[in-house]
């Protein structure tokens, strides 16, 4: 027999956790897959400075810690695991996890997250396979890459947080923007822009990563001259946003054309019972703390769904 979960938890950023201890709390015994990144998003990030209740800050990993262990602290099941396949038409809702468990399920609750996006070049993606110097988290490999030259492409606030971290490694950076302007925040922007080993390049799009092991150059464009630069680098960070992580729903639930999870009325889906929380449906503010706001409104939603179904 499959085993029945009350409240099934899929995916473990703040959304993840935050529903995670409002379930436990109600007593749904709430069981939460974490996914193939424990923690989500934040583990690949430094200071979070943002996160009401630390005016110190925090590390991304440390709050993730922090939330994991309070989920745990109310009773909140943890497990390691994929979700590889579900079957929200069926009642109990059916699942199945990556090691070929199946579990059935009176209510889920999706904190799936979002992952980096790529530029798509052949060599971008045979170099970061191969780990040959093209990453999506300066936190993660910058130590790699002490006193030597690197580029970041984008234009938001993740591209000009990882050149601001990486400048503080590497003895120079350049911040590839597409565009005359950045997407970022005023304040980020003039933070790149006031360090010294910061050289942004706007109207830069990148051709191609060359290097056969590891990087050793790239060739950028300038959109407005036509001129192509090669730019001698061994890193290279692409920083250009994300996509939902929400593959193992197509076709069971509404999604847009990007794929994020259409909310129907607070955290509802398309589908009774299953609910949504964090960046799977969000693509306008994405911050850690509303993807625990969001967390706590799915978690309410279920209870309230599995009481007036007398499923509690
Ligand atoms: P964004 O979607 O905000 O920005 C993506 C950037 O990448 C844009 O500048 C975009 O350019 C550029 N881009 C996209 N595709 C390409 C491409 N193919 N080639 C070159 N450039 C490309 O993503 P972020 O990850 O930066 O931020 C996501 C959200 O998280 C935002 O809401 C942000 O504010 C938030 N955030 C907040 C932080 C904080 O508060 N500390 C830190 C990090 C993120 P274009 O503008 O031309 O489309």
């Amino acid at each position: 027999m499959a085993e029945h979960i009350k409240c099934l938890i899929i995916g473990s950023g703040p959304a993840g956790y935050t529903a995670a201890i409002y379930a436990s709390r109600a007593d749904l015994k709430p069981v939460l897959y974490q996914g193939g990144q424990p923690g989500g998003q934040l583990t690949e990030t430094t200071e979070v400075d943002n996160f009401p209740g630390y005016p110190e800050g925090i590390t991304g990993p440390k709050l993730m810690e922090d939330l994991e262990n309070q989920a745990k602290r109310f009773g909140s099941d943890i497990r390691f695991g994929m979700i590889t396949e579900v079957d929200f038409n069926a009642t109990p809702k059916v699942v199945k996890v990556e090691d070929g468990t199946e579990l059935t399920a009176d209510s889920v609750i999706i904190s799936t997250g979002a992952s980096a996006k790529w530029l798509g070049l052949e060599n971008e993606t045979r170099l970061r396979l191969n780990a040959g110097g093209v990453s999506a988290c300066a936190v993660c490999d910058g130590f790699f890459y002490r006193n030597q030259t690197v580029a970041v492409v984008g234009g938001g606030d993740t591209a000009c947080e990882e050149a601001s971290y990486l400048a503080k490694l590497c003895e120079k950076v350049y911040l590839l923007v597409r565009k005359g302007e950045m997407r970022a925040s005023k304040a980020m922007q003039h933070r790149v822009e006031s360090i010294e080993n910061i050289e942004i390049l706007y109207h830069t799009e990148t051709l191609d990563v060359l290097g056969e092991e590891v990087v050793d150059g790239i060739l950028v464009k300038n959109n407005q001259t036509n001129e192509e630069t090669k730019l001698d680098v061994t890193g290279f960070f692409v920083a250009i946003g994300h996509k939902p992580n929400t593959d193992v729903f197509k076709g069971q639930l509404t999604l847009d054309e990007e794929g994020y999870i259409v909310k129907e009325d607070g955290a509802k889906t398309n589908i009774e019972g299953v609910f949504v929380a964090g960046d799977a449906a969000d693509k306008e503010y994405r911050q850690a703390i509303t993807a625990a706001g969001t967390g706590c409104m799915a978690a309410l939603d279920a209870e309230r769904y599995l009481g007036d179904k007398g499923l509690n």
